[in-house]
């Protein structure tokens, strides 16, 4: 196999980071024999390990620091998502002239076999993502989900065996470096506002996003949320084949309100209540999923094809910290929405509460105000407690419509006053609408200190 012209023979390809994706990505690259430098300021036990291994396989390894200078003589920088473009060794690669391109861009130039799916969008990828290779499967076609969602696309390149499918999740960073992504079908779920603490405006982050079309031909389909405005008008003129999904409007995939049935393609699906999700905006990405599916290749339409689909859907389960049921402790719901890191995916949440509800609140605040929560939190929420960085910003947004206790980054404390504000009968909800990194190392660890919590001291 013969990488397309991206990856140069010649030089030394510095890799940067050393966490999941530049791990996957250096070894990749050693595997066909090319230079590799890997590098990463971070110095722990984890990063050490990744060093010995990368180094046992010929690549030449820095931990506690980068080269800079071996880095502005690279043929080509390779970046990963958690790098901040604004990172020092990107800044150094862009004064030199040297081409950056993501751990994707890299395995894409390596992977001929597998078609793909691609799906972005600012809330719901991941979901789809795995509802997409679910289907497949349910269907016996061999798939695999890649990309954001966890597995680098580059250990899938690496693989001796490649499926015939893969379900790739793109954030927009990835999507930055990611030129020459033309996937079979593109999926776009949806868009609002999100990482302003990247972007310089909203703007910029939705020009990230429409990179997923930048390769659109006359051959191309894309699968678009007509629910969403930002996301239908971006898709108008885009070259290929575009059908859509909505649980309110007509689409090619849409919920009958009057019958209750997911609707595909003019033939009913499935029955609402047999899609163990919670929460509306599951609707759409089962009915996301579906259509992608089925738009993908003619014979996942047939009526056999159909029945393995619905039944994939009944047997898909949410995944950990989305909207996640902890349990039900004195009477009181646990939700562990952990993964709501922006705005609007706490507001569907808040919607989906069918309980008078406790929110927890709070993080490292991402630039969106909180007042667009204001509807949903009158309706759904009895208590605010605002915590972390955000809880000044938080309580002064949602003062005027609600209770707001602010506390600090004790999350003990914040799960004691959860306690004392709840009574049986309502729920918890942690969907924080921010970031963890002000108090975790990541949001799953916030969400599993969450669950360990709630189920203490009952
Ligand atoms: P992403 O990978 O885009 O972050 P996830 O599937 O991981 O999406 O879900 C992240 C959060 O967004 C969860 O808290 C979930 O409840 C919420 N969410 C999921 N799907 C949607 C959607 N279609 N629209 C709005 N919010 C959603």
């Amino acid at each position: 196999m013969s990488p397309r012209e991206l990856v140069p023979r010649e030089g030394e390809i510095a890799v940067i980071g050393l966490a999941r994706s530049g791990r996957a990505v250096a070894m990749l690259l050693r595997k066909h024999g090319y230079n590799v430098y890997a590098s990463d300021v971070a110095s722990s036990p984890e990063t050490g390990r990744v060093a010995e291994e990368l180094r046992a396989l010929g690549a030449t390894v820095d931990v506690g620091r980068h080269h800079m200078e071996r880095i502005g003589r690279a043929a080509l920088v390779v970046t990963s998502p958690g790098v901040l473009p604004s990172a020092r060794p990107l800044e150094f690669a862009r004064e030199n002239g040297v081409p950056i391109a993501s751990e994707v861009e890299v395995a894409l130039n390596f992977l001929a076999g597998p078609r793909i799916i691609a799906i972005t969008g600012t809330n719901g990828k991941t979901t789809t993502t795995a509802l997409i290779a679910h289907i497949l499967r349910g269907l016996d076609i061999e798939a695999v989900e890649a990309g954001n969602i966890g597995t680098p696309l580059s250990e899938i390149a690496a693989r001796e065996q490649q499926p015939k499918w893969i379900s790739l999740e793109m954030s927009s960073f990835q999507l930055h470096d990611t030129p020459s992504l033309k996937p079979a079908v593109g999926v776009l779920t949806n868009l609002s506002p999100d990482h302003l603490d990247r972007y310089s405006s909203v703007d910029e982050y939705y020009a990230d996003k429409a990179r997923i079309f930048a390769n659109a031909d006359a051959e191309s389909v894309w699968v678009v949320n007509r629910d969403d405005k930002g996301a239908t008008r971006m898709v108008r003129d885009v070259a290929g084949h575009t059908y859509s999904f909505s649980v309110s409007k007509k689409a090619e995939a849409s919920l009958d309100a009057r019958t209750g049935q997911l609707v595909v393609l003019g033939t009913p699906l499935l029955a609402r209540p047999d899609l163990p999700l919670l929460g509306q905006h599951n609707v759409g990405n089962a009915l996301a999923a579906s259509l992608a599916v089925m738009v993908a290749d003619r014979s996942y339409q047939t009526q056999k094809a159909r029945k393995g689909i619905a039944q994939a859907l009944k047997t898909f389960r949410s995944l950990p910290h989305r909207l996640e049921l902890v349990g039900e402790f004195g009477g009181v719901q646990w939700i562990n929405d952990s993964k709501a890191t922006n705005v609007s995916s706490t507001a569907v949440a808040i919607d989906g509460m069918e309980r008078p509800t406790v929110l927890l609140l709070g993080g490292r605040h991402k630039g969106e105000t909180y007042t667009s929560l204001a509807d949903a939190v009158r309706r759904k929420v009895k208590k605010v407690i605002a915590y972390g960085e955000a809880a000044t910003i938080i309580a002064t947004d949602l003062r005027p419509v609600v209770d707001v206790v602010r506390l600090g980054d004790d999350f003990d404390e914040v799960m004691q006053a959860a306690r004392a504000a709840a009574s049986a009968g309502e729920a918890v909800l942690l969907s924080p609408a921010c970031s963890s990194y002000d108090m975790f190392s990541n949001y799953e660890e916030r969400g599993e200190r969450f669950r360990a919590l709630a189920a203490k001291e009952v």
